[in-house]
């Protein structure tokens, strides 16, 4: 130790001391140190949640980042610009939603840094601590992550849920908050890879308006369908119920991270306008605005090449998912189960009920297959007993020879 060290050390005890009850809740995520595996050249790695990277639209950003360098525009691009976004990708976006069934106005729409952002932003408008926050068992731990520091409690809102209304709210108050909003991902969600209904959808909405709380429709994998017919928004649902989006309670969050690029960390919530005017001023409290050059690149690449982009990424994926599935079928044992998504990144499978999906991590890396222990994506830590298995990253041969080695590692833990 050097004669520098031991002042400092004792510096930083005294700061991290100072630190605000609230970062006691916020944990390091599995997934970002299961993330640094995805460098070493032997792992099949099924453990990451991102897009394959080869299939970026990398062109269609260099011809559009260039001109918004241009010598005319780089006085837009590189300047400050509005809290609430980018009118022309606004604008887009309202013909996006209106796509998927949703009537709205550039004024009901706020970009934001990634819906991660928007999470966070909705954990800071809406929870106070020890408010009560409903989400799926399992829901995406980023989630989770984001809602931790303003200090909720979890309940469950599971579309099999059916405990009375009056009992959920019995214990959001006797924890000393309130029901505040249901936070769910409606289409091939982040981890089980899983789809609500039509009919789910309204059962949640119903809920919701019985407990008098928001929803948080969290659309991040929409676009990546692969077979079957797209399932509306729960947030077009409550406008054909209202005819207004003014008058709904779902908060919608997009992003166009997964069809895009996420390093340009562009996404939107799209919500009645009370709810918008709250998110543009905590965004102006907080980072101003999302950068504008990165809107303005994502405004021309959707408006240029997003279609037929997108059928792309469903081809590829598609046929990966496909390969995954096969996979499974050919190399679980008996008494291993697992979801058959029609779109997304995830499939989810479920272990015999006292095998550790943390355990079996550890088996699983030295035979150089990973995955991320579903643990971490229940509120409660419980269901150990799981795994997510990522598809979009790896070419088909890859999967076969992972899910091969994963069959293996499992079979010899049984
Ligand atoms: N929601 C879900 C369900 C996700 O899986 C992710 C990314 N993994 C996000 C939100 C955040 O995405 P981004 O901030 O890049 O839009």
């Amino acid at each position: 130790m050097s004669l520098s060290e031991k002042p400092l050390e004792k510096t930083t005890a005294r700061l991290t001391a100072l630190f605000a009850d609230r970062t006691q809740r916020m944990k390091a995520s599995e997934i970002r140190e299961l993330l640094k595996l995805l460098d070493q050249p032997d792992i099949i790695s099924f453990a990451g949640g991102i897009p394959d990277p080869a299939y970026f639209p990398r062109e269609a950003f260099a011809e559009a980042m260039s001109k918004a360098l241009s010598e005319q525009a780089a006085s837009v691009a590189l300047q400050y610009s509005t809290s609430e976004g980018y009118t022309p990708l606004r604008d887009w976006i309202v013909g996006y939603m209106a796509r998927h069934g949703v009537t709205c106005t550039r004024d009901n729409i706020l970009i934001t840094a990634g819906s991660q952002q928007a999470l966070d932003y909705l954990g800071k408008i809406f929870l106070d601590q020890g408010d009560t926050a409903l989400v799926t068992w399992p829901t995406y731990m980023g989630a989770l992550g984001a809602f931790n520091a303003y200090e909720p409690r979890y309940d469950r809102i599971d579309p099999q849920t059916n405990r009375p209304v009056e009992d959920v709210l019995a214990d959001a108050k006797a924890a000393g908050g309130a029901v505040k909003f249901a936070y769910l991902s409606t289409d091939f969600a982040n981890p089980t890879g899983v789809t609500l209904t039509e009919e789910q959808r309204r059962m949640v909405l119903a809920r919701a308006d019985a407990l008098g709380c928001a929803v948080i429709e969290d659309a991040a994998y929409q676009e990546l369908r692969y077979r079957g017919e797209e399932i509306k928004p729960i947030l077009a649902l409550e406008i054909e119920e209202k005819s207004d989006i003014d008058a709904c309670r779902t908060i919608y969050l997009g992003s166009f991270s997964k069809t895009l690029a996420p390093g340009l960390r562009v996404g939107w919530a799209v919500a009645a306008k009370p709810v918008i005017s709250q998110l543009v001023l905590t965004k102006q409290a907080a980072d101003l605005q999302t950068a504008t050059i990165n809107q303005i690149a994502v405004s021309e690449v959707a408006h240029g090449v997003f279609d037929a982009h997108v059928a792309t990424l469903r081809e590829v994926y598609g046929a990966r998912l496909q390969a995954m599935l096969a996979a499974l079928e050919r190399h679980m044992p008996e008494g291993i189960a697992w979801t058959k998504p029609d779109g997304g990144m995830f499939v989810w499978v479920t272990l015999p009920r006292d095998m550790d999906g943390a355990e079996l991590l550890k088996e699983a890396l030295k035979a150089n297959v990973a995955f991320v222990p579903g643990g971490a994506f229940y509120a409660d830590g419980s269901n150990t007993n799981t795994l997510r298995l990522n598809f979009s990253m790896s070419a088909a041969s890859k999967i076969e020879e992972g899910i091969a080695r994963l069959g293996q590692v499992i079979r010899d833990q049984m």
